[in-house]
């Protein structure tokens, strides 16, 4: 019987006595090993009263056990539900309460606090911990290294993943065997991976990129993954010389920069480095292209729909957008009603097989965001430029509406990261009396600068429209970002919510 993922993902693995996993010690896992470890995690499960249709929860360290849980719920015809490890007990309480899993699991350090809650929500609890060890692999010893997985067809449910909460609160969004696997096969023939791909992962495995944009990949192609706890710089520059490719979100590359041993030779043997989850900025795109002659690749993708666009392998990767439209995926920028003329700057939207099935227990949200056309609003502002390159402008929550004007954060933001020390910076909207909205500006100081609001505010008058212009700024030590490296603008708002009052 067919189970769409299983089938194109885990199945293959049986015939692999080649490493798919590299561990930072050296130490290898071969596909066959990797797909028993699947098999009895999945049979184990199962004995835990996981079968298909139901949801298991995961709050657990990266490892290559955890990334077989996924294949195990896939097997059973369940739904995966990972969750981020920094979660809170309280945040946990709300993703259980939401998603009602049939079985949760977590790390026995953290098993006394999280059961109560798990309990709360009629789910079995059961332990992972980030060596391998724990209640699931205690259950699964023994049991056999081989399964014959559900029957899944395209449309059935394969994951809920949960939004980074950038915005507000994370929404769980369906995503269906279809909507995951279409994805995988159109990035793996777009960046051209084979088999022959070692791909250098340091992602969370969490969130849609380091779990299905890179894992998905990798499992379709045959290739092999360094499979990195998380993002070390020492293991990074170490590993890099037995990898192909590598995909990060901005900060892993701004990292990578700021250590002179990552030079043009050791990045000399790498086909390709991906970047996404939030915003490249076009100097670092320059000076990585400056530093080892690569240009990042840098594409754009969300929790509800995988990735939308991508710049191209061959043609012309260009700084500051995140390139076309992939195949299959149609996309629109909207305003009031009607796409805007080209240059414009509105609403993107996206369309096709990547795009979610809504959000789980949120019906108003979802019939919100996702028309009944198939059109997903992703909440995100963009314009196409001449060439059909997208450009992201910010999120449409982020925009400022001062006096009645429009300001895109971005375009204050560019400039002010050009004024003489600034490394970069935020700029929000606050409440006024009289503008409704006053445009505000956080600023970072660049590595032993000093750097004073005034004068940075004094660099970009000449060049930004009065209205434009923020009308306070601060100087801070670092800008709050989530892990996957997104400022969280909310955050800001709030904080600074009476400086106008
Ligand atoms: P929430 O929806 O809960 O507020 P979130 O939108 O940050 O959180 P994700 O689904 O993880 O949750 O992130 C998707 C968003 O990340 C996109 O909507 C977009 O704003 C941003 N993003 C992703 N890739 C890029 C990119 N290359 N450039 C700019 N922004 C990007
Ligand atoms: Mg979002």
């Amino acid at each position: 019987m067919p189970n769409v993922l299983f089938d194109a993902l885990f199945a293959p693995l049986a015939c692999r006595e080649d490493a798919f996993l590299i561990l930072p010690d050296g130490s290898e896992i071969t596909g066959a090993a990797f797909l028993a470890t699947v098999s009895r995690q999945a049979h184990a499960l199962r004995a835990a009263g996981l079968g298909a249709g139901d949801r298991i929860a995961v709050q657990i360290a990266k490892s290559p056990e955890a990334l077989a849980v996924y294949g195990a719920a896939i097997a059973l015809g369940a739904i995966f539900l990972p969750l981020n490890t920094a979660y809170t007990a309280e945040e946990i309480d709300y993703f259980l309460g939401n998603a009602t899993p049939k079985v949760f699991l977590c790390d026995a350090a953290k098993r006394e606090t999280l059961a109560p809650v798990a309990a709360r929500h009629g789910a079995n609890v059961l332990t992972l911990n980030a060596d391998g060890t724990g209640s699931l692999s205690e259950a699964a010893t023994g049991l056999p290294d081989s399964i014959t997985p559900a029957d899944c067809g395209p449309d059935d449910l394969a994951a809920f993943l949960y939004t980074s909460g950038t915005t507000g609160r994370s929404k769980g969004a369906m995503l269906t065997h279809r909507n995951l696997l279409s994805n995988a096969e159109v990035l793996v023939d777009l960046w051209q991976f084979t088999s022959d791909d070692v791909l250098l992962h340091a992602l969370p495995i969490f969130h849609t990129h380091g779990l299905f944009v890179a894992s998905n990949i990798s499992l379709l192609t045959g290739g092999r993954m360094i499979f990195l706890p998380g993002f070390d710089l020492e293991q990074v520059l170490r590993l890099m010389p037995r990898a192909t490719s590598m995909m990060g979100v901005p900060t892993f590359y701004t990292r990578l920069l700021e250590d002179a041993r990552f030079t043009r030779d050791l990045a000399a043997h790498m086909r390709l480095f991906i970047s996404g989850s939030a915003p490249l900025l076009s100097e670092t795109h320059h000076q990585f292209e400056a530093r080892t002659g690569h240009r990042i690749l840098e594409r754009y993708g969300m929790t509800e729909t995988n990735m939308n666009t991508s710049n191209p392998y061959a043609g012309e990767r260009r700084a500051g957008t995140v390139g076309f439209p992939l195949p299959g995926v149609e996309l629109r920028v909207m305003a009031d009603g009607a796409e805007v003329a080209p240059g414009e700057v509105g609403v993107i939207e996206v369309r096709g097989p990547n795009v979610f099935k809504g959000y789980w227990q949120m019906p108003e949200k979802t019939r919100e965001e996702l028309r009944e056309d198939g059109w997903f609003i992703t909440g995100d502002l963009g314009m196409i430029d001449p060439d059909g390159y997208v450009v992201i402008v910010g999120r449409a929550k982020d925009l400022v509406i001062s006096g009645g004007f429009n300001i895109y954060p971005k375009e204050v933001e560019l400039l002010l990261d050009e004024a003489p020390g600034v490394l970069e910076s935020a700029v929000i909207g606050l409440p006024h009396p009289d503008f409704g909205e006053a445009v505000f500006a956080v600023l970072v100081a660049q590595k032993g600068a000093a750097l004073d609001a005034g004068p940075a505010l004094e660099a970009i008058r000449d060049r930004l429209a009065r209205f434009k212009q923020p009308k306070a700024a601060v100087v801070v030590e670092a800008l709050p970002r989530n892990t996957m490296g997104k400022v969280q603008k909310n955050l800001l708002r709030d904080q600074y919510r009476d400086w106008f009052k």
